[in-house]
């Protein structure tokens, strides 16, 4: 008798999940609501222009090859990552620019020629980087925190060893204002906060690990764009057999005797041996299982989530040679920017600016000439403010903010436009309150406190995706549907 599995929702965790399912010898079917792949990391075409609409920088590629291998397949064959050099160009407030690089020697090159930090200092810092990814990295991010097993691994055990040397108790921003004397080395490396949604003056200086990331491993774009990667996991999984129904909601996961049955999608009960629910954690429990009151639902629900966005598609007339694939318009009053985002619930004054111009190296991306512009702001989770009136004062920030920096009017050369906002990611990916990385990681436990991804209260029912355990981001997402396959395999025998 075959052994079955349904996964709720193809985003990129729920597509891990069911491959590896599948690969070990499962019948697997995906629900997924939307009529595609890949969840937030979707694609758009506006007139010529070809944009992604979430994701834009993939890291820790390493992740996602072994991915690959666990089912016997070469990344490579699905995949071309596209080592990016700059990483990204900054420009701040004050008018100072440079560009970030992975070798080490050339961005310390541009650090000390704009006077924003000495090699000394960018050394330490990314040795201590590389140094928490040793100690705690794997633990974090390979092994389920909350299996008593884990702990007494040669990860777990490494990391309490070197428990006080992660440093859960100051802030990120308070470790990197004694790592530089300059702010604006300082701002570039509190940055990494949003890299999980958080604020650098709420996140703990554990998240140092990040810059590991990104300057350890490398930064990259996709051939095709990043939606590419949905679709190489989808291909992937249909080739271990996974069937997906595209277009059809799950509306609940049937429990009966604490015991997981299977879910109805379309009024139509499905039996399954186990499910993985790749919807929002707090979705999974609200609606899906309607237990609003669980413990674990009011636990995730007291969590506070992480920021959204506020995205603009942007099609270009024309290029510019100064911007990069990956630029940053700093904001000049950071503090504020985080107060807003975090405390007041509004967009700043003065937003930091992100720019993805994936046209840089995919030319098929823009017609000859034009540059596909997505800008992204970090916003407040949505909480019922007048989006539309937010937006349109953003617009004003963003292009007073560019045409300053890049000396045009950069207006009359929007030829195609549109407006992502809060409450349309939540709408459109199930995420709740439209948070781009499930909970922020404010406090010093915050790793601990995600949600598992194995429930203890009701039987073959598992969670991945970036509202869980190890977070949010493409990496860490497939992270969460491999660790929920393995607790699945070991404990549905
Ligand atoms: C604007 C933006 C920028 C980002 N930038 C980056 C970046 O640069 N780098 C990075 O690594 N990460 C980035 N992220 C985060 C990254 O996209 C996510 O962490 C990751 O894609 C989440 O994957 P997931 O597995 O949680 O699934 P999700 O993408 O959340 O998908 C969940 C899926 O479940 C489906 N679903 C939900 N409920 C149901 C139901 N009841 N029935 C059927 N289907 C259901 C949804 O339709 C959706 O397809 C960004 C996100 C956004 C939105």
């Amino acid at each position: 008798m075959s052994r079955t599995a349904a996964v709720v929702g193809a985003g990129i965790g729920g597509l891990a999940a069911a491959a590896l399912l599948a690969r070990s010898g499962r019948r697997v079917t995906v629900f997924e609501q939307a009529p595609q792949a890949g969840g937030k990391a979707a694609s758009v075409r506006l007139g010529g222009f070809r944009f992604d609409t979430g994701p834009s920088l993939l890291t820790l590629p390493e992740v996602f090859r072994r991915f690959f291998a666990r089912l016997d397949r070469n990344l490579d064959d699905y995949l071309e990552p596209l080592p990016l050099a700059p990483l990204c160009a900054y420009d701040f407030a004050d008018g100072t620019r440079l560009e970030s690089y992975s070798d080490r020697a050339r961005f310390a090159a541009e650090l000390e020629a704009a006077g924003a930090a000495t090699r000394r200092e960018l050394e330490a810092c990314l040795d201590h980087s590389a140094r928490l990814w040793r100690w705690a990295g794997e633990l974090f991010l390979t092994r389920s925190l909350h299996e008593p097993a884990t702990f007494f691994s040669r990860a777990g055990l490494r990391a309490i060893l070197h428990a006080g040397r992660l440093s859960p108790f100051q802030t990120l921003h308070a470790a990197n204002a004694r790592a530089f004397t300059d702010p604006r080395a300082v701002q570039l490396f509190d940055r990494y906060a949003t890299y999980n949604g958080s604020s650098p003056y709420r996140t703990p200086a554990t998240m140092r690990i990040i810059p590991h990331v990104e300057y350890g491993f490398g930064g990259y774009a996709l051939r095709g764009g990043i939606v590419a990667l949905p679709r190489a996991l989808e291909r992937v999984a249909r080739e271990w057999g996974v069937e997906f129904r595209f277009g059809e909601a799950v509306e609940r996961i049937v429990v009966q005797q604490g015991r997981c049955r299977g879910v109805e999608a379309g009024g139509v009960f499905r039996p399954a041996d186990l499910v993985v629910s790749n919807a929002d954690v707090l979705a999974t429990y609200r609606r899906l299982l309607d237990m609003p009151q669980a413990p674990e639902a009011r636990r995730a629900a007291r969590q506070e989530p992480s920021s959204s966005g506020l995205v603009f598609l942007w099609g270009l007339k024309r290029g510019f040679d100064r911007t990069r694939v990956h630029n940053i318009f700093f904001s000049g009053d950071y503090p504020a920017e985080f107060d807003a985002l975090f405390r007041r619930l509004d967009l700043p004054e003065d937003p930091t600016v992100y720019v993805n111009i994936t046209g840089k190296v995919d030319p098929e991306d823009a017609p000859p000439g034009g540059e596909n512009w997505f800008v992204l702001l970090n916003a407040p989770r949505a909480a019922g403010q007048d989006w539309p009136a937010l937006a349109a004062r953003a617009r004003r920030a963003v292009l007073a903010r560019v045409s300053k920096a890049l000396g045009t009017d950069l207006e009359p050369w929007i030829a195609e436009e549109r407006v992502i906002m809060p409450p349309d990611i939540e709408r459109e990916t199930g995420s709740t309150h439209g948070s781009l990385y499930g909970m922020a990681s404010h406090g010093p436990a915050s790793a601990f406190l995600r949600h598992p991804n194995r429930s203890r209260r009701i039987r073959g029912l598992y969670f991945a995706g970036g509202s869980v355990h190890p977070g949010g981001g493409m990496p860490l997402a497939l992270l969460s549907g491999m660790l929920a396959a393995d607790l699945a395999e070991k404990t549905e025998r």
